[in-house]
């Protein structure tokens, strides 16, 4: 899986070298970091091995604070062994993988890689983190033998959460060399493009040059940096961060790094003026606005207020609001598609200044097809993971019509290459074919060729296309037959919240997986694994005090989580990204749990003025105390106390790693790096425990910490009430937790079964369904999409 790559190397340990190695450190492998000497190490301190190694522990230190966060957890930290260059190059021998990511300077990174050769493992991969220096002028300096094992593996900042791996092979590189590094890259969570040996390779070439059209665009239209970010973001279907806010992010000083870059070395290109620096920018980087980092570039927050620059004064001004029609009309449109369609079909200033930037860019990726990258879908993918587009220039053309496009273009004198008017005569589209048999055109056989299989990259979108394998179906969810004895139930509600639908469909998962099938995967293809119950079907019901029927969803919940736990069949969820209460309830009904790295899971419903009675409660008494069954007189407050205040203080983990210390996540549960491959996984997990000859669990006791723990956490829910840390409300809330979660009122050690656990649940969360301050928490999160403290 990994590559036969257990120990790496990171030689640099700023921004990116310190990043790297944190999520190799999360992907298990133990990682030297080394740094140069510190310059100034102090007298009497030069032979002092902390002070020898400071730079990289420096860095470890500042990733630990970073935000977002560079590693899953902190401990992993402990994976991370630091040192220096002039001490400690021995270490190099162990590493099967060393990756550069020092300083953008040639003739520094030739002497690295001079002064490191000796030292490397015969099989060991030397790559390079580059952003786009010539590959055969960085290797040429290296042994013959070890130019056939160098490859550039390009991250995105920040390396943890974008998708994008950029692998670039140098003219020596043997091919199984470039494969592990790839198949290495996508164990770490990675999408990987191949990009040839050009000036900053795929994205970086198209995003910048992207960014650079905007400003100067933005220049001759004389529109404000505010609107133009209002257009570029989302209704061209990009990052939300549009133009300069991303700007921001990833820092001038960096920005103008790379467009000069491809100034000075692309200077055969047609396009290569709009890589020139506008003045404004210039003065901005001279002035050390540099975006975020220095607290001033494109934007700066004063107070609560975030001000924008106005480039002709170079000071900020409050933000303005200018209204188009075009982009009123496409704001609430889901389909990015659709969007930027719609969005071109317009003729306000806000459609033209798309159209331009659109037309141009797509006119330049199409010309970049073979000198930067074999073929579009390589385009597409880099610019969807390494610059967050929701589509990537192929697939923007193929969504607003090339056909008509093309001719628009050709009006507005923007050259298109003759192999894209060839598809706008002949084929009409980049793409073709259901999502099971996609082709994509194939510029050098110009011919449509096959999307590359990944047999690991399971997705509902594929299977469903072939309609024999969707067992059953309603509005919510759907039962899919991913494969080899293999049944799924594929929730796909907006935000994949939990609704009747789904709990119906989730009855008949069970019932269809212990007739036909020999396992039951719960997953789904959207953003999020599930983002809680439907609050406003709960909302209006207790409104109108119908607790009957808040009662009915409830027990039917409880009861078809508890047909999951129970079932004949293993049961494996596959949490992602938000999976919030009665989310986070589903994914801990099941047996196992193959969560995504990315998982942020809590039990949530105390900020809506509930608690959790899907089991929620139940499964987190059972996670902190089951180790300790059959201990006599085993103390469980502090095991029952800490789940108390997880669910009270509504924690929701930053990681799947996070989770298991929160114990949302088991000990043998499993986590995918890669979130392609979450749902293959997932399906292995659940084979291999029916195959392991498989047997529903025992309905166990759990014994309670009884009633007197509950009073003692009580006690210091009391306490936070009086430092002011928690209101009387969220108090109430905390103390029907702690009643939920001790048993009730019986005494420590009285053995319970689940359902007196649940039943407990129930009755809190009626209860609480008839009190004012939480119904106003419910309608505030309606309204605001933010929790109420009352
Ligand atoms: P950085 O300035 O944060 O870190 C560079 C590190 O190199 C520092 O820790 C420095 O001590 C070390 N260094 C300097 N001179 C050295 C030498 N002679 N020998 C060994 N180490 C030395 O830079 P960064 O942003 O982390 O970039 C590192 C590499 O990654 C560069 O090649 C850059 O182009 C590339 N890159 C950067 C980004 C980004 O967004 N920052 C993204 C992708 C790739």
């Amino acid at each position: 899986m990994s590559e036969g790559i257990s120990t790496a190397a990171v030689i640099g340990s700023g921004v990116m070298g310190s990043a790297i190695a944190a999520q190799l450190a999360g992907a298990g492998v133990r990682t030297h970091l080394l740094d140069v000497l510190p310059k100034d190490l102090p007298a009497g301190k030069e032979a002092d091995p902390r002070a020898r190694t400071r730079i990289a522990d420096e860095a470890v230190a500042k990733a630990l604070k970073t935000k977002p966060a560079p590693f899953y957890v902190p401990d992993h930290a402990r994976f991370v062994t630091t040192g220096n260059l002039d001490d400690h190059l021995d270490r190099l021998r162990d590493a099967d993988l060393v990756i550069e990511a020092i300083i953008e300077n040639l003739d520094i990174k030739k002497q690295l890689f001079q002064k490191i050769a000796p030292f490397l493992k015969g099989s060991a991969i030397l790559a390079s983190n580059t952003s786009g220096l010539s590959i055969a002028g960085m290797s040429a300096v290296l042994p013959a033998e070890l130019q056939s094992r160098f490859v550039v593996m390009h991250f995105f900042n920040p390396v943890r959460y974008m998708q994008l791996l950029e692998i670039a092979a140098g003219p020596k590189t043997k091919p199984d060399v470039v494969e592990r590094a790839a198949r290495f890259g996508e164990s770490l969570g990675k999408g990987i493009v191949y990009t040839k040996d050009t000036t900053n390779f795929v994205a970086n070439r198209i995003g910048v040059y992207g960014m650079q059209l905007t400003t100067h665009t933005m220049l001759d239209a004389k529109l404000g940096i505010d609107t133009v970010d209002m257009i570029t973001g989302k209704p061209m279907a990009h990052s939300s961060g549009a133009t300069f806010k991303t700007g921001d992010l990833v820092g001038l000083d960096t920005l103008v790094h790379v467009a000069n870059n491809c100034y000075d070395t692309l200077k055969n290109d047609p396009q290569r003026e709009v890589f020139r620096i506008p003045a404004f920018v210039t003065e901005l980087v001279k002035s050390g606005r540099l975006g975020r980092k220095t607290g001033a570039g494109f934007y700066k927050k004063v107070g609560d207020d975030i001000l924008v620059l106005d480039y002709d004064k170079l000071d900020y001004r409050p933000a303005e609001k200018l209204r188009f029609d075009s982009i009123g009309a496409v704001r609430n449109i889901e389909d990015p598609k659709e969007r930027i369609k719609k969005l071109l079909s317009f003729d306000d200033p806000a459609a033209r200044f798309a159209w331009t930037l659109t037309a141009k860019t797509l006119a330049y990726s199409a010309a970049l097809v073979g000198e930067i990258a074999d073929d579009i879908l390589s385009i597409d993918r880099a610019m969807r993971w390494g610059f967050n587009w929701e589509l990537g220039p192929f697939e923007t053309w193929d969504a607003i019509g090339v056909a008509a496009s093309v001719e628009r273009m050709k009006k507005d004198g923007i050259a298109v290459p003759d192999w894209v008017s060839r598809v706008a005569s002949g084929a009409g589209s980049f793409y073709a074919g259901s999502p099971a048999a996609r082709t994509y055109f194939d510029v050098a056989s110009k011919a449509p060729k096959p999307l590359p299989k990944d047999a690991k990259a399971l997705s509902f979108e594929v299977l469903k296309s072939d309609p024999t394998k969707v067992v059953k179906q309603n509005l919510g969810a759907s039962l899919v037959d991913i494969g080899d004895g293999a049944l799924a139930v594929e929730v796909h509600t907006k935000m994949n919240t939990i609704d009747g639908d789904v709990i119906a469909m989730l009855v008949e998962g069970v019932k269809e997986a212990e007739k036909n099938f020999e396992a039951l995967v719960i997953s789904n293809d959207g953003q999020h694994f599930g983002a809680g119950a439907n609050l406003f079907m709960i909302y209006a019901a207790a409104q109108q005090k119908a607790f009957d029927q808040i009662g009915q969803v409830i027990r039917g919940l409880q009861n078809a989580l508890q047909g999951l736990r129970y079932a004949k069949v293993p049961v494996v969820s596959a949490p992602f990204q938000y999976t919030l209460g009665g989310g986070a309830e589903l994914a801990m009904a099941a047996d196992q749990i193959q969560a995504h790295a990315e998982t942020y899971m809590g039990l949530v419903e105390l900020g809506v003025g509930l608690i959790p009675a899907g089991g929620g409660c139940l499964r987190m008494v059972e996670r902190h105390t089951l180790h300790l069954q059959g201990v006599e007189n085993a103390d469980l407050l502090p095991l029952v106390g800490q789940a108390s205040m997880t669910i009270a203080t509504a924690k929701v983990s930053t990681s799947a790693h996070e989770a298991k210390q929160l114990r949302f996540l088991q000990p043998e549960d499993g986590i995918s790096l890669n979130r392609s491959h979450q749902l293959y996984h997932a399906k292995q997990r659940a084979l291999g425990l029916a195959r392991a000859g498989y047997r529903p669990p025992m309905p166990k006791l759990i014994p309670a910490a009884g009633y007197d723990a509950a009073a003692t956490i009580g006690a210091r829910i009391w306490g936070m009430v009086e430092g002011k840390w928690a209101t009387e409300h969220d108090a109430l809330l905390a103390r029907k937790v702690a009643h939920i979660l001790c048993g009730g009122k019986v005494a420590a050690g009285t053995l319970l079964s689940e359902q007196a656990y649940l039943d407990l649940e129930f009755e809190a969360f009626l209860s609480l369904c008839g009190e004012e301050k939480s119904l106003a928490r419910i309608e505030h999160m309606l309204k605001n999409n933010k929790p109420l403290r009352n």
